[in-house]
């Protein structure tokens, strides 16, 4: 007889995950994330991070957090309605509202702690959550902590989500329409005038988790609601610290009421530790930074679409993405395992996205181009990228 605490079920589990060769090692990256590294021990091109502008070891951004650690300390001690609400967290809530050219911010630890948070406190039972059918892991758990009935359109499809408007708002006291930005895994932007629009027409409010927008769209970084100029139109807005501004982290733009109100019931922010004050000081400087120049996000866009013209050329079906994020697309699950493994081998560490992830055979891997990427990287790695295309049949 097994004994209970081998897991055996775990370890059957395990295996079906091997035998569909989507197995894998959890990848050790040696020293900072940065256009080049040294990922498992070797010497790669890094076409898969989210440090979009390359904050995340920029020289300016780890003295703000070293002089944050002098002053304050490595942990704030507490949860932020204890006493872990330092004058540093509440000078990110204003900075990061004056960036965002909303009323008022409440940060979070994480952008996955504030769908875990916000959208279960602005909800009820009688409520109806209306959702795009690719949206983020993290809205679909944080829809799940919520008592209202919820209720999935196609993706981006205005027509189909006045079906369900249609259908279902009568029945419901309020109802909340909610967005990824951009859409992480195609690197599409949510058609958000349309979705303003219907909302406004069937007294829905509105929620997007901007998370690959921010600092990236709209000007020099400010997001998706930026991009559209939908200022005052869009309810809640979440934004993530850990991306683009390269540190941890994650916030609600919107209202003074919706910040007094997640400052009553946003769980994360009553139940786990408030961000560190080493965190808090470098994104204050990220804001900075990004407030007083476009040249971050001007970079970003330039080597995106410096790259994504090399893919085109060679052939590859680089999707329908109107952002930095390039998925290449593969197909089949195990094929485009080898081919991440492939770019690897040659010097390219790109990802591969598959399902679950993804929709079963529609495996891509997924490129993220940043502001820190040289010409010559970017040259390199789509000589890499025609080689391993060739060698594997993709490329003729
Ligand atoms: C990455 C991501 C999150 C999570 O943000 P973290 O700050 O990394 O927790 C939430 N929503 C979307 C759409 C994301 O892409």
């Amino acid at each position: 007889m097994s004994n209970i605490h081998e897991l055996q079920y775990l370890k059957e589990n395990l295996e079906t995950l091997k035998a569909d060769g989507v197995y894998r090692k959890l990848p050790v990256l040696e020293g900072p994330n940065e256009a080049e590294v040294i990922l498992n021990g070797k010497k790669v091109i890094n076409l898969s991070s989210n440090n979009y502008l390359g904050f995340a070891n920029h020289p300016r951004m780890k003295a703000a957090a070293i002089q944050a650690i002098e002053k304050y300390g490595v942990g704030s001690g507490a949860v932020r309605t204890i006493i872990g609400n330092m004058d540093l967290h509440e000078a990110l809530d204003k900075k990061l509202a004056e960036f965002k050219r909303e009323e008022a911010v409440m940060s979070f630890q994480s952008g996955f702690n504030c769908n875990a948070g916000a959208i279960q406190a602005i909800t009820a039972d009688g409520d109806l959550i209306i959702s795009d059918e690719l949206n983020h892991a993290s809205i679909i758990d944080g829809s799940r902590l919520s008592k209202a009935a919820r209720a999935v359109y196609k993706h981006s499809d205005m027509n189909d989500l006045e079906r369900v408007l249609k259908e279902r708002r009568g029945a419901y006291k309020n109802c909340l329409i909610i967005t990824d930005g951009v859409f992480s895994m195609d690197g599409d932007i949510a058609p958000l005038p349309d979705i303003v629009n219907l909302a406004e027409r069937y007294e829905c409010m509105t929620y997007v988790d901007d998370a690959h927008g921010s600092g990236v769209l709209g000007e020099s970084g400010r997001g998706t609601v930026d991009h559209f100029g939908l200022h005052g139109r869009v309810d809640f807005t979440i934004g993530t610290l850990s991306k683009a501004i390269g540190v941890i982290g994650g916030y609600v733009a919107g209202s003074e009421t919706m910040r007094d109100w997640l400052s009553h019931r946003g769980r994360p922010l009553l139940f786990s530790t408030s961000l560190p004050p080493a965190a808090v000081g470098a994104i204050l400087e990220a804001l900075d930074m990004l407030m007083t120049s476009t040249e971050y996000t001007d970079r970003l866009w330039a080597n995106a679409q410096y790259f994504k013209k090399g893919m085109s050329a060679l052939g590859y079906d680089i999707g329908h993405s109107q952002t930095p994020i390039t998925p290449v697309m593969i197909g089949e699950e195990a094929k485009t395992m080898q081919f991440s493994k492939t770019l690897f081998d040659l010097g390219v560490y790109v990802s591969p996205i598959v399902f679950p992830t993804v929709p079963k055979g529609t495996g891509r891997v997924r490129v993220m181009v940043t502001a820190a990427h040289t010409t010559e990287q970017l040259d390199r790695a789509v000589e890499i990228f025609e080689k391993a295309g060739k060698q594997l049949n993709i490329l003729k």
